[in-house]
């Protein structure tokens, strides 16, 4: 699979990206959330969930998003809002990614990012696990360390890897 089509994999309802106005680390969640079938809509603001095509949709930032129900498709993370704790900024934000990813760095030439920092952990402590695939197994984390590009798996890039991520961690 490839790797840029996360889109396809299990996400994160919030990644860690990089503040577009100051560059620290912010947090970008969904303008959209699609309810479970069995999910009480309570949890929601009342008027921001709306019926979709079968499916309830509830807007997470009722004040920035409505759900347009005429709509024929809907691609997630394509519109969410950033919050940023460093600089105050609250507001929309048009998610582009890998290249938002706050946890993300160069080894050897090619991109390794990260949805967020515990995601980043799992990611180095998964490159430098002498068991890999028992590491693997009993990570919340499972789904994504099984797509990593093969080139991040290489050993000889592998104290490569761990080190830039041990940077990024520490930045
Ligand atoms: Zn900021």
């Amino acid at each position: 699979m490839d790797w840029e089509h996360y889109y396809d994999n299990p996400v994160p309802g919030r990644l860690a990206i990089r503040c577009p106005r100051c560059g620290a680390e912010a947090r970008y969640q969904e303008a959209f959330t699609f309810l479970r079938h069995d999910e009480a809509a309570g949890a929601y603001p009342p008027g921001s969930v709306v019926e979709w095509r079968g499916v309830r949709v509830a807007s997470n930032f009722p004040h920035l998003f409505r759900f347009d129900i005429k709509r024929k498709s809907y691609r997630h993370h394509e519109v969410g809002a950033c919050s940023c704790l460093a600089c105050g900024f609250n507001g929309k934000h048009t998610l582009a990614w890998p290249d938002d990813a706050f946890f993300a760095c160069l080894v050897r030439g090619r991109l390794l990012w990260a949805f967020n920092r515990e995601h980043c952990v799992a990611l180095r402590d998964y490159l430098a696990a002498g068991n890999r695939d028992a590491y693997r197994r009993q990570s919340p984390h499972a789904v994504a360390l099984r797509h990593i590009p093969g080139h991040f798996l290489l050993a000889r890039n592998r104290d490569e890897a761990v080190e830039q991520l041990n940077r990024v961690l520490s930045a």
